[in-house]
């Protein structure tokens, strides 16, 4: 298989690649733009055939391939399963907004952070996407949807949004997430605003400070599931590494710089972080800080064993976060008809096909 996979070059790059091989600028620009659409070289059609079969003995396109999709009868929501080119899987998910359509992506195959309610986490970190395969998620989907019409949107492009929500920890995959965003804004490129980018971590502080000054103003959802040390290190390993008071540190930096308005998600975990003294502590954790409270409800995974919070237990804890004025809302569940809990698609796959 050729080395060099062209999604991962920015354009700057790409024309630079290419002019080492004699191309004009014009030619690579050409590229790059099928690239975009998630053509293959094959379907370059206004290049010269012998410079298609040039391109294609020389390099891979990289990025991902739909290996499977589902779509909910209910809400429209589309689930990828995206095959890697060495065969790996993940997954990504399409949801359809009024103000346009969010895709979720993966940043790893796998993950190594052991949360104790994530189906991801189950088998560990197989590997790091690169910056040119999570951009092929958003390729990969938009192509996909677009020729489907699959999704009804308003605007040119099938994704507005994006979520780094899917597998991994993004910022365990520091240098490919950094370079996939500024790949994904690029005007030339994609040009999905970072205004529309949300990235979700557990809580790396080093990580999170570095990231703060890269100049990348993300919305930044911070995965908290508990309001203090000792019950978040029962249900998140990466608690024992990063006491909260540096995680908030650093969130706080976060933004002090951006001035972005930081999302802290709280999947609600019946008799684990549910109780009103909970809320009461969550609730003096964020106060003074420019934040919103997104509760989460939770996606049952069965090998972990730790059951949802009911409903009322759910609105019971939004009143009491509420009440102290927190600005708190609860995430509406969709696809709900195609999507076991996050991860389990893929698993159910690879255990399917061993
Ligand atoms: N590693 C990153 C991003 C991936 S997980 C992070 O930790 O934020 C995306 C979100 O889904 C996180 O908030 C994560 O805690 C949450 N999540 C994981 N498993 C879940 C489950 N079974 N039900 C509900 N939310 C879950």
């Amino acid at each position: 298989m050729a080395e060099k996979a062209l999604l991962e070059l920015s354009l700057p790059e790409l024309r630079e690649e290419l002019a080492g091989k004699g191309l004009p600028k014009f030619r690579a620009d050409q590229v790059y733009g099928w690239l975009l659409r998630g053509a293959g070289f094959d379907e370059m059609t206004n290049l010269p055939k012998s410079l298609r079969e040039a391109l294609a003995r020389e390099y891979r396109v990289g990025g991902v391939r739909v290996e499977r999709f589902l779509q909910s009868q209910k809400d429209g929501t589309v689930k990828f399963l995206f095959a890697l080119e060495d065969g790996n899987l993940v997954e990504g998910v399409l949801m359809r907004h009024d103000y346009g359509n969010t895709l979720c992506i993966s940043s790893q195959v796998g993950c190594r952070m052991g949360c104790a309610f994530c189906a991801s986490t189950l088998e560990g970190k197989v590997r790091d996407l690169t910056a040119g395969e999570m951009l092929g998620e958003v390729i990969a989907a938009s192509a996909y949807a677009a020729a489907r019409g699959l999704v009804r949107t308003r605007e040119e492009r099938p994704v507005t949004n994006i979520v780094m929500m899917g597998s991994g920890e993004p910022l365990d995959n520091y240098e490919n997430t950094v370079r996939f965003l500024r790949m994904v804004r690029d005007e030339k490129g994609l040009g999905i605003s970072l205004r529309n980018i949300s990235l979700s971590t557990c809580g790396l502080a080093p990580a999170l400070r570095r990231f703060t000054q890269e100049g990348l103003p993300v919305t930044l959802s911070l995965s908290l599931h508990a309001p203090e040390d000792a019950l978040r290190s029962t249900i998140m390993p990466v608690a024992k590494a990063y006491p909260l008071s540096e995680v908030m540190d650093a969130v706080r930096a976060y933004e002090a710089k951006t001035s972005r308005r930081v999302v802290f998600e709280y999947a609600l975990m019946a008799g684990v972080n549910d109780r009103p003294g909970h809320a009461a502590q969550l609730a003096s954790l964020v106060r003074g800080l420019r934040c919103h409270v997104n509760l989460i409800p939770l996606n049952p995974v069965p090998e972990c064993g730790i059951p949802g919070t009911p409903p009322a237990g759910i609105e019971a804890f939004r009143r009491a976060l509420e009440e102290r004025h927190v600005s708190v809302t609860v995430r509406r569940s969709m696809g709900e008809d195609i999507e076991g809990a996050c991860g389990q698609l893929r698993r159910r796959v690879l255990h399917a096909n061993p």
